[in-house]
């Protein structure tokens, strides 16, 4: 009921919050009391007070970061995962859980067009797939070199060298420093206009080093939504010995799609992807996917042993073989219910719409004067600069995200590009039709005109 009665609110609801950490606090910040509370005064209190604080990034109209929303099969299906309450580290813990992820990896392995004979780990985010791809790659660089990093640490093995595109992801380096790389350690190389690493620049960055080395590229940059050219980074990298990693938070999904696949060309030769279900997939958080091509490298970094863990007779999968974490949510259960739901051509069909909503977005927006889009538009990413007669147009573009926000209709955030405040658009949501990508151009418009002094009149 009051699930049901908060997606009604969706379509009217502003997409973004006007509440005040104070105003939330007021509502939610109660005594603890000796005395409990009845169950559905829990839930009504709880739902009444966070209300005001509720993002709508389960709408149609929230284009913030890169943040999908939640298929409503995917929401049932979530819903199974707590009342079933599985322990899915184990398959003693939940045979169920565990051979649903045995099914999901297959069918994600087909649908992103991964070697079939990977390993699939199924973690929190993008952030813990990097980490536990570049776990396994630690593990395997370091095994080449004669170092068993799982038994005898870092301390005095041999230096692992870390190649980064100049524009991968915070999560990256997030993944170097937990597992003990480091992040100024890593060699940058350099990336072109769009934020795609020149080829040129990696081939002298890995002539530079020896060693054990791991390269990591990028499809779909953050902000532009660019890839990475894998036939040409992945051979240079392979021809110098390194392990490859893919952070594709959600460009890995272009690889579903017959009109963008050639963006992902190639991609499927390197040594580990790293993804997000909770993005393109559209299921709920929190639910990353990690691949990895050898999946004794993948296991050996993560397993874990113990006398009362049972040794599974017939190959059954154990899931803490795969992720950092043991005891954990059936995560694969909402993924199961999301390809099931949607088959091939229904997830080509959301990565499709979401990239012509993109280039809607680009051409309604680019066709005004003041108005200028900074990237390529190649997939669901669009990053928009206002301008006005004789002011700055940092302050300016600020301004209209402010306004944008304000105003309610939709939701965008702004990032800085190449040194330039932008507008950052990203279409990730199932739900989005073209009448709200329509209706949001001509919010962000109002509010350029509003910024601009010219209220109300259209251009
Ligand atoms: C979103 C994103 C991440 C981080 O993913 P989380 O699911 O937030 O952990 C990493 N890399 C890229 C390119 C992303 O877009």
């Amino acid at each position: 009921m009051l699930a049901s009665k908060f997606l009604a609110t969706l379509e009217v609801r502003p997409v973004g919050v006007s509440v005040t950490h104070r105003d939330l606090l007021a509502g939610l910040n109660i005594p603890l009391l000796d005395e409990g509370v009845d169950d559905l005064t829990v839930l009504e209190e709880m739902v009444r007070g966070a209300d005001p604080g509720i993002i709508g990034s389960a709408g149609a109209r929230y284009f913030g970061f890169v943040i999908g929303g939640a298929l409503r099969v995917t929401v049932a299906a979530d819903w199974m995962t707590s009342t079933w309450d599985q322990n899915a580290g184990i398959y003693a813990t939940s045979p169920a859980a565990s051979v649903i992820e045995e099914v999901v990896s297959r069918w994600v392995l087909e649908l992103l067009r991964l070697p079939s004979t990977a390993s699939v780990g199924f973690v929190t985010g993008c952030q813990m797939a990097n980490f536990t791809a570049l776990a396994a790659a630690r593990h395997a660089v370091l095994r080449k070199a004669g170092w068993n990093v799982e038994e005898q640490g870092l301390s005095g093995a041999p230096r692992v060298n870390v190649v980064l595109g100049a524009e991968a992801h915070i999560t990256v380096y997030a993944a170097l420093r937990m597992l003990g790389f480091g992040t100024k350690t890593a060699v940058l190389a350099q990336t072109d206009e769009q934020g795609r690493v020149r080829a040129e620049s990696l081939r002298e960055t890995l002539q530079g080093l020896s060693g054990p080395t791991i390269v990591c590229l990028q499809a779909g940059n953050v902000n532009s939504g660019s890839f990475d050219s894998f036939p040409e980074t992945i051979a240079l990298a392979h021809s110098a010995g390194a392990w490859v990693h893919v952070d594709s938070a959600f460009g890995l999904w272009a690889a579903a799609s017959n009109q963008r696949r050639h963006l992902v060309a190639g991609i499927e030769g390197a040594d580990s992807w790293a993804t997000d279900a909770h993005k393109w997939l559209n299921v709920p958080y929190d639910s990353g996917i990690v691949v990895v091509a050898d999946s004794a490298a993948h296991r050996a970094s993560m397993t874990v042993t113990a006398a009362y863990l049972q040794q599974t007779a017939g190959g059954e999968r154990d899931n803490f073989d795969w992720a950092p974490e043991f005891s954990r949510r059936a995560r694969g259960i909402p993924i199961y219910a999301a390809i099931r739901h949607l088959g091939r051509s229904g997830v080509e069909a959301i990565v499709d719409r979401c990239c012509d909503h993109a280039a809607l977005f680009a051409k309604l927006l680019g066709e005004q004067e003041h108005v200028e889009i900074l990237n390529d538009v190649v997939l669901n990413q669009v990053l928009v600069r206002f301008h006005a007669e004789g002011r700055d147009s940092d302050e300016v573009t600020r301004a209209v995200i402010q306004q944008v926000q304000n105003d309610g209709v939709c939701w965008l955030g702004g990032t800085t590009w190449h040194g330039m405040a932008a507008m950052r658009v990203s279409v990730s949501s199932w739900a989005t039709t073209e009448t709200d990508v329509r209706v949001s151009a001509e919010a962000i418009l109002k509010a350029s005109r509003a910024v601009r002094g010219l209220s109300g009149n259209r251009e």
